[in-house]
């Protein structure tokens, strides 16, 4: 979990670092825009487009920024999260991202299975896994969500490119993402958000990944207390 020190001058200069590309980029487009390159509509239109691009890369950049907050300064109510319940709601976001990019969703879910938790963290971890399981997996791949009771897990596994042995233990830093990622949309803050909330659970995840066979997430939930 972050510690004080860790909140300071070092958390900043890595945000500034993070905002400082995406806005010489903006700044260097319109900049030509200005010097001429508005008079000849076809490159203006591809500047433009960039310039958007940009722009949502900030806007990405700033909400998760803002969950990453959120997810630190707090420990939402815990109640009795149903995980049927949870996974549909999350495929609500989900399934039009998997089915604009041809990705099958399969879901393995025993029944009864109840997490003591806060349900929009839930949400949180769940829309982030599967996001990332379809971002990183090609079209015709299927991504698969399980809840299991004994042990407690929630778990979301993909067939896409995986990862390799040396990158698996950097992808919870902050803002660490691989090159071939950058152009979908990413702003490396996804994973570092659910290791906060798994842990603010007491909760543990781990990660099984082969580069080109693909990746599972599984979250482990200490055993919940029984009712005497
Ligand atoms: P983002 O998705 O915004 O880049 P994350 O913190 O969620 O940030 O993920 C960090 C990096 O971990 C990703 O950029 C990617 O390189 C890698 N990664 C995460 N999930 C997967 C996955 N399911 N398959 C392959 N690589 C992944």
């Amino acid at each position: 979990m972050m510690n004080d020190n860790e909140r300071g001058f070092d958390w900043i200069a890595e945000v500034s670092h993070e905002l400082r590309l995406p806005l010489a980029n903006i700044k260097l487009l319109v900049e030509t825009l200005l010097n001429g390159a508005l008079e000849e509509p076809a490159t203006a239109r591809r500047m433009l487009t960039r310039a958007d691009e940009e722009v949502t890369r900030l806007q990405h950049l700033v909400s998760d920024l803002l969950s990453h907050e959120k997810v630190n300064s707090l420990m939402g109510t815990r109640s009795a999260v149903d995980a049927g319940t949870a996974v549909a709601l999350a495929l609500e976001t989900a399934r039009p991202l998997a089915q604009a990019r041809g990705i099958e969703i399969v879901l393995e879910l025993e029944d009864g299975v109840v997490y003591s938790a806060d349900p929009e963290q839930i949400q949180q971890i769940l829309i982030n896994l599967l996001e990332n399981a379809i971002k990183f997996t090609d079209a015709g791949g299927h991504v698969t969500v399980r809840a299991g009771r004994s042990p407690l897990t929630l778990e979301v596994e993909d067939d896409g490119i995986g990862m390799s042995e040396s990158e698996i233990p950097k992808i919870f830093e902050r803002f660490y993402r691989v090159d071939r990622s950058k152009t979908r949309g990413s702003t490396g803050l996804g994973l570092t958000i659910v290791r906060h909330i798994v842990e603010l659970h007491g909760a543990k995840i781990q990660v099984f990944s082969k580069e080109g066979q693909g990746s599972r997430f599984t979250i482990t939930f200490a055993a919940p207390e029984k009712a005497t």
